[in-house]
């Protein structure tokens, strides 16, 4: 991954070398489990600590047994999303990190509840669970917070976060060690936004107005909030659909509303302006339909 130029003649100790290794232990040929192990001048950051979504037990987790845990100085989580802050609770009870660990505000209340519901559903043998919801609760006070553009410092390494988009809290880290930058990468860049919500409320209003009946399977939290607030939004605008309920179910989902609406400050212009006017995450025309879950 790194070429040491000075292979073969004295090493120079990291603190004074201008290489900067870049290591995914993770996300670098699939999809999932994203965890990056940056190094430079002897400062070891780790960006985001995610497990892989179509395996269990340790196997989901990154290869984390080619680091150092207790070497690690910063660990930063960009967003909730399982395959990007999963194996987090892991990698604070069950290993030897001792360094910082940072995400938004917004990141953190979620983060909360989707990684307890993934203990929940794991359908695997006690001995085989990565952590425990105790281990979750009881590592919770070991991550700070951190407001988008505010700037921190940890052992010399700076850094500060921008809104990212793509989920609520989602961030891209600013990172500065002895006065060289290095951005995290954002998330994928959608094109013609307008175009595909537009395709998918004439769909839905197509659907229902014709009788039928429109079931939208969500996996994605984040996305599902998304999807509630076009569709609420279209409604409102459109008096002729307002006899037709809109449902959602999923409880996790609506834990999970109550964040999205305390946090509205972390979200667009346009977000921000409704807000003076209503909070858009109390939804109109949509409400919660109660299901026989598992919790
Ligand atoms: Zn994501």
């Amino acid at each position: 991954m790194t070429t040491n130029p000075r292979k073969g003649t004295d090493p120079v100790p990291m603190e004074e070398s201008d290489q900067l290794t870049i290591r995914p232990l993770g996300a670098g040929q699939e999809v999932g489990r994203s965890c990056i192990m940056l190094e430079f001048k002897g400062k070891k950051i780790m960006l985001d600590c995610g497990i892989h979504p179509g395996l269990s037990g340790m196997d989901a987790l990154p290869f984390v047994d080619l680091i150092e845990a207790d070497e690690v100085d910063l660990l930063l989580i960009s967003h909730f999303h399982l395959d990007h802050s999963g194996a987090l609770p892991w990698f604070l009870t069950k290993t030897s990190f001792k360094g910082r660990v940072f995400m938004t505000h917004a990141t953190k209340a979620i983060y909360r509840w989707l990684v307890s519901d993934y203990i929940k559903v794991s359908n695997i043998s006690t001995e085989q669970m990565l952590y425990t919801e105790s281990d979750l609760e009881g590592s919770m006070d070991r991550i700070e917070t951190i407001n988008f553009h505010e700037e921190k410092d940890v052992r010399g390494v700076r850094f500060w976060a921008y809104n990212a988009g793509h989920v609520l809290g989602a961030a891209m880290f600013m990172i500065e060690i002895a006065g060289v930058k290095e951005s995290t990468y954002g998330t994928h860049i959608h094109e013609k936004r307008e175009e595909r919500e537009s395709r998918f409320t004439g769909l839905v209003s197509e659907i229902v107005q014709r009788g039928g009946r429109c079931l939208i399977p969500v996996f994605a939290l984040g996305r599902a909030q998304e999807l509630l607030l076009i569709l609420d939004e279209y409604w409102s605008l459109h008096p002729e659909l307002q006899d037709i309920p809109i449902y959602y179910a999923s409880s996790l989902a609506k834990k999970c509303m109550a964040v999205y609406q305390t946090y509205v400050n972390a979200m667009n212009d346009r977000i921000r302006r409704q807000i003076a006017i209503n909070n858009p995450f109390v939804f109109r025309h949509i409400s919660n339909l109660k299901v026989c879950a598992r919790n």
